[in-house]
């Protein structure tokens, strides 16, 4: 654990670090309630206390809490470290390592010792994620064959209401063999999908290509998502934006897509469609994701 937490580490205050305070749980107590007692988020403490399960609280359990936003890990010194190292691989001021661990003399550290390092609190919180707990679950369920897909193509359906199962029946109508022409779909909250939700077809499920390009050699690169909604008319909703904004960030991981492979349908195939529409608009979505 304390491990992982070296690696989290992003920044640290100068400030020093008072001794972590010891909260026995008690009967009826909740660890969203004990973390609100003390002004320290519910992750923290969790993290911080390395409960697996919050709601597995027992009576008499000890909690460390950690004190003013801050708290402490262990390093222990390596051979080749100096005090002066440490402190710059944790961004921590060298005076303050040395009056913590009162350390007089800086050059004399040795292999094993235990040094105290402070850290912000902050580096505990868990990664923002714009994806559900189950559609994360759902896409970590499927391999993606990283080196087919190049880039992530937008469209819109056009139509103002639809659901991914009505599509997947409208294009096995007209003839594709495997259905539904794009791998994600996601709704604006008409009819049974909720606003932003997003339906994994089974072209991705199945690593198939997309049904969504005129060129083949497109839909064998091509990663299709479709929102849901005539952006002609009306512009995508915020929900769906945001999911889409965690599906491409996801995907682009995932695949080694790169920011500027994000494309819309009209962008990739000039003069032949307006997908997904006027009032979507790629380079403001792009301001969205990280590169
Ligand atoms: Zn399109």
């Amino acid at each position: 654990m304390r491990k992982i937490w070296i690696f989290l580490l992003l920044s640290f205050g100068s400030s020093l670090v008072l001794a972590d305070q010891i909260h026995v749980v008690q009967k009826n107590e909740t660890l969203g309630g004990i973390a609100q007692k003390y002004g320290v988020s519910t992750s923290t403490l969790q993290a911080f206390n390395g409960i697996a399960n919050p709601n597995l609280l027992f009576v008499g359990k000890k909690l460390k809490i950690p004190k003013n936003g801050l708290s402490e890990i262990t390093y222990v010194v390596k051979k080749g470290d100096s005090l002066g190292s440490i402190a710059s691989r944790f961004k921590v001021k060298l005076s303050t390592l040395a009056l913590l661990n009162k350390i007089d003399r800086l050059n004399l550290i040795k292999v094993g010792q235990k040094i105290i390092i402070p850290v912000k609190e902050t580096i505990y919180s868990p990664p923002r994620s714009l994806l559900s707990a189950s559609t994360l679950q759902s896409l970590n369920m499927i391999r993606p064959h990283s080196s087919k897909w190049q880039r992530i193509v937008i469209h819109h359906s056009a139509t103002p209401v639809d659901d991914a199962m009505n599509m997947h029946r409208v294009h096995k109508a007209r003839g594709m063999k495997n259905g539904l022409a794009y791998h994600f779909v996601i709704s604006n909250g008409s009819r049974k999908a909720y606003d932003g939700e997003i339906y994994i077809g089974g072209r991705w499920r199945a690593q198939l290509d997309g049904g969504h390009m005129k060129k083949r050699s497109w839909n064998q690169t091509s990663i299709g998502i479709c929102l849901i909604g005539n952006f002609e008319l009306r512009s995508p909703t915020a929900k769906q934006l945001s999911a889409l904004e965690g599906l491409s960030e996801y995907l682009m991981k995932k695949c080694r897509i790169s920011k500027s492979a994000i494309t819309t349908h009209k962008i990739l195939h000039k003069n032949h469609t307006v997908c997904p529409g006027k009032y979507f608009s790629l380079p403001s979505f792009l301001k969205r994701i990280s590169s």
